[in-house]
């Protein structure tokens, strides 16, 4: 069993989600972020938070997938510093939903002085909701970027052990863990850490607060790359108990703290059901059978 926590599945189609649970993927976390086309209206953050806790999370059933999200307003739209002021007045009501593991994903994209502003007021929405707090370090400038992070998040009271610092890589790793921060790795093709480093890094530095996830969004990304990464690690001698924590147990317990994430969740599934809708909308099309798990799945109508 897998938990990818950080998977932006409103950009990916049904075919990912049969790939994934196939793969072995139980429950995914699907971080708020931005959708490549900058919004201009809090309505639009306001549709788009709702279909997270909505309708993303009863398509993932469909599918058999257990969805989870995180609310947030994430750093590069955090520039656009009027809508922000009113997107910031949407998160509570959104923060507070079933399903919701935590505020993120939230830090620093240019590391400018309005993300700032609002890396620091989630930080402080996150400790009143009791919430974990999911930090997006930034791309440019790493290293500093992601010290900065963990030293705001300090500065504003917040427990290392409630903050997953993700997108972390062989240079910024060894601080994060030494702080007692988890240490998060997205496993995404071409750019931010392949898997082989990945495996690397779990023979150096071990399993403990170590978590892999694919962020796969609409970009060229791989939705199953933390089963990919499992098979990967068992190949090249990584102990099963050590791939067990680092792509699975880890993220239960960190995201578990928010008392959302719990694995009697997927453990107690009646499995899938497609016959189900949501607001009256299916994700079946005219004329398809829905998969009811148990019945005969190998006809095709
Ligand atoms: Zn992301």
């Amino acid at each position: 069993m897998f938990i990818d926590s950080h998977i932006h599945m409103t950009s990916r189609t049904t075919d990912d989600y049969v790939a994934m649970r196939e793969a072995g993927i139980v429950a995914i976390i699907e971080p708020s972020f931005w959708l490549g086309q900058p919004r201009t209206e809090v309505g639009t953050f306001k549709d788009y938070f709702s279909s997270l806790v909505g309708w993303e999370r009863f398509r993932a059933s469909q599918f058999g997938i257990k969805h989870y999200c995180t609310i947030g307003l994430n750093s590069k739209e955090a520039n656009n510093e009027a809508l922000a002021e009113e997107v910031m007045d949407l998160l509570p009501l959104f923060a507070s939903k079933e399903g919701v593991v935590g505020i993120g994903e939230i830090g620093y994209d240019d590391q400018t002085a309005v993300e700032d502003k609002f890396y620091r007021k989630q930080i402080d929405l996150a400790l009143e909701l009791n919430l974990p707090i999911q930090v997006h370090t930034p791309h440019r400038d790493k290293k500093a970027g992601t010290s900065r992070s963990m030293d705001v998040a300090i500065e504003h009271g917040a427990q290392p052990d409630w903050v997953i610092i993700d997108h972390n890589n062989e240079e910024t790793v060894k601080e994060v863990l030494d702080r007692g921060f988890w240490a998060a790795f997205t496993i995404y093709p071409h750019s931010k850490m392949g898997n082989e480093r990945m495996v690397e890094v779990v023979k150096q530095y071990g399993s403990e607060r170590i978590i892999v996830d694919s962020s796969a969004d609409w970009g060229i990304s791989d939705p199953l790359a933390v089963p990919k990464t499992a098979a990967l690690m068992k190949e090249r001698g990584v102990a099963d108990e050590a791939i067990h924590k680092v792509c699975y147990q880890n993220a239960l317990e960190a995201y578990g703290k928010s008392g959302q994430f719990n694995a009697s969740d997927w453990e107690m599934t009646n499995g899938v059901d497609q016959k189900l809708n949501f607001e009256g909308n299916s994700v079946l099309r005219g004329g398809q059978s829905p998969l009811v798990e148990g019945a005969d799945s190998n006809i095709i109508k």
